[in-house]
């Protein structure tokens, strides 16, 4: 709130001394003593409303001249005592005259109230008016004066200058609310506007990478759609990526390391979009994530369908190259499904539908490859789901058996062990065990498959030591696969059940895969390890059909090596191969592995690896896996049943 002044500064501009003295004594601090003229106060402005404002009171101050006036003027207006009031006198010889220095007073400061007194010889109205131009500040004063004058123009001037005053400090006051207001609700325009921008972003874009969402490249697809409606030439292209190891890496290696990895792999298929490079007139590439580690790219406004290739391959290119993460390098890589607008698409859902199973084809092919959608492909897609229903109804009805495939020794021809393999007999699932472990090993049904192949394989296996000594010394081999590996109950399972059933573990193989024992995971390795020190052997399975090369050998705790049937098929007919083998051999026997062979059909192949120094060998020459029951019959042959020879 603010005050009005009780002290007012009035100056007195007049040459003549005494005029001074007289104006102290009705101004000054005496004069408020005064009865009568507080009875004229009142009088002139009502009785005084309660509670009655402060007293007035003035200080007089005195300018002989004109000039002096107006520099005390200049700077009590630059300080917080302003004058409110100046009674200048017209003629002041030798200085300036009242007219200029009043002119001069306004110029110093415009608010003063000024009363110009003069005698009737002096300057008329009309002329000051001509001069000094009309204003509210500026009152006649003629001489001779009354007191009383003097008295009510320096009340009525002061109390205006107050009034005046307090309204520009209102004014002031209110204008600096009304800017802080503004400001305030400028603010939370502002942060409103942030805010909706946020969650429009959100809406339609992937908070972990930043990428479009799926609902961002659906709206793109219908655009796409359209586009290819209204102009046939227009062409489109979709990638549907999937990285091939990163549900395993999230699994064992934390969710942040994870969404890590997500920002680097999404960073590395943004720069495979055309328009860093120009293969096309890019109208505009969208890549975008849609689940856990599957990303879409869409390419609009192809030049040519080959051009989506391209992409598909780049970005495998960049994925394929190892992630550093907290210092470790992981390898992923992906795989890709492709469609395009040559399907004659016209629903976004149909597009996406498409590229899937094309996606899982090349997961299928052995990951890091791009395939193009084929119709027959939704047939593939329809069987796998097929084989997963009937694949967890084989685990829940417990309908599945194992068949023992003798493993002999390539010198004589003895028994020395035999490999459990998995079968499935519910009517409608696949013959082929390898297509079944595939899906098993997708879905994580793997896990409770593997856990009762291994109990039930130690099972038999104890009850064919009970019964027939002379088999004392086999060795049991049993498949284990990479889900198998980083799960947490593996080795807790595998001593119980050994433990249970009195297997000795330094007669139980445990069969890993190159590409199941990846090499830039701890998870896996660290189990092997373990279960080395549970007293268990490893065996590399399917040797030479991964991508690890001989230098893993000596990076696992391995006891042998199973060189790929694949690999036998083609050794007898092509001599590098023989090479190779023989290489892989030496270089087993030099780290004190031995070497099996898989797949001996013929008396050729048996030859030929015998020559090369294999120790063990695995085939139908020797025997198909069979039933535990022709196991029996087989044991039960006393030591001839030992003698599989060729
Ligand atoms: P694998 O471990 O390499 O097993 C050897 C495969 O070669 C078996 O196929 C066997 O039947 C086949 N085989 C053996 N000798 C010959 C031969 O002379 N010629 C030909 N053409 N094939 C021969 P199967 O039983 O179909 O198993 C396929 C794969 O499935 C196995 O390959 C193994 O990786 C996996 N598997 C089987 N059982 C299990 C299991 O219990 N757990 C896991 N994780 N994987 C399993
Ligand atoms: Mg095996
Ligand atoms: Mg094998």
């Amino acid at each position: 709130m603010i005050q009005p002044r009780t002290h007012n500064r009035i100056l007195l501009v007049d040459d003549t001394p005494e005029i001074h003295g007289d104006f102290q004594r009705i101004l000054g601090p005496q004069a408020r003593a005064d009865a009568a003229i507080d009875a004229l106060e009142q009088a002139l402005f009502g009785e005084a409303p309660a509670p009655a404002p402060p007293a007035q009171t003035f200080r007089i101050e005195s300018a002989l001249q004109g000039a002096e006036a107006v520099d005390m003027v200049r700077i009590a207006a630059d300080s917080d005592d302003p004058f409110t009031l100046a009674f200048v006198d017209m003629r002041m010889p030798p200085g300036m005259d009242g007219l200029e220095t009043i002119e001069q007073l306004w110029g110093a400061d415009p608010e003063v109230q000024i009363v110009v007194c003069t005698a009737y010889s002096d300057h008329p109205w009309a002329e000051i008016v001509a001069r000094l131009g009309r204003s509210d500040r500026l009152l006649l004063l003629k001489k001779p004066f009354d007191h009383s004058e003097v008295w009510q123009l320096a009340l009525a001037l002061t109390q205006k200058w107050n009034l005046a005053r307090q309204a520009a400090l209102k004014l002031d006051e209110l204008r600096s609310i009304a800017d802080r207001a503004n400001k305030d609700l400028l603010e939370q325009i502002k942060r409103r506007a942030e805010v909706e921008e946020r969650l429009r972003f959100l809406a339609y874009h992937d908070p972990v990478t930043g990428l479009p969402n799926r609902r961002f490249l659906h709206e793109r697809i219908e655009h796409c759609i359209r586009m290819g409606q209204r102009s046939p030439e227009f062409k489109y292209a979709l990638l549907y990526l999937d990285l091939d190891n990163f549900k395993l890496i999230n699994d064992t290696m934390g969710h942040d390391r994870g969404d890590k990895l997500l920002q680097d792999a999404a960073n590395r298929i943004r720069s495979c979009l055309r328009a860093l490079d120009g293969v096309a007139r890019v109208e505009e590439d969208t890549a975008a994530r849609v689940g856990g580690d599957e990303f879409i790219i869409l390419l609009e406004g192809l030049r040519d369908y080959s051009d989506s290739a391209r992409v598909a391959e780049r970005c495998l290119q960049v994925l394929a190259e190892p992630f550093l993460i907290e210092g470790r390098e992981l390898v992923v890589r992906g795989s890709i499904g492709v469609t395009s607008s040559e399907r004659g698409y016209d629903r976004a859902e149909d597009v996406l539908r498409d590229a899937d199973p094309a996606m899982y084809r090349a997961k299928g092919l052995g990951k890091g490859q791009f395939v193009h959608f084929d119709p027959a492909m939704h047939e593939e897609a329809r069987r796998r789901l097929e084989i997963e229903g009937l694949l967890r109804a084989a685990i829940e009805q417990q309908n599945m058996s194992i068949a023992y495939q003798p493993i002999v020794d390539v010198k004589t021809g003895d028994l020395v062990g035999f490999e459990a393999l998995l079968r499935c007999h519910i009517p409608g699932l696949p013959g082929d065990t390898m297509q079944l472990v595939q899906v098993a090993e997708e879905t994580g049904l793997i896990v409770p498959m593997g856990r009762w192949v291994f109990a039930r394989a130690c099972s038999d296996f104890a009850s064919w030591r009970t019964r027939y000594p002379h088999a004392g010394a086999l060795r049991l081999n049993v498949n284990v696969s990479r889900r198998e590996l980083v799960s947490e109950d593996l080795l807790p399972h595998v001593t119980e059940v050994l433990h249970r059933h009195g297997v000795p573990p330094g007669l139980v193989s445990v069969e890993v895969t190159e590409s199941g024992v990846l090499t830039d995971l701890a998870e896996p390795i660290k189990r092997l390890h373990a279960l080395r020190e549970l007293g268990l052997q490893l065996h590399m399975d399917d040797f030479g059909t991964g991508y690890s090369s001989l230098a893993c050998l000596h990076s696992f705790p391995l006891s042998a090596v199973k060189i790929d049937r694949q690999f036998t098929a083609t050794m007898t007919h092509d001599s590098r191969y023989i090479a190779v083998v023989n290489a892989i051999v030496t270089l087993c026997h030099a780290l004190n592995m031995r070497v099996t062979v898989e797949g001996i059909e013929t008396a050729e192949q048996l030859e030929l690896v015998d020559s090369l120094g294999c120790d063990s060998a695995q085939g139908y020459l020797f025997a198909r896996p069979m039933s535990p029951e022709a196991v029996d019959q087989l044991l039960g042959r006393g030591e001839a049943g030992m003698r599989l020879a060729a």
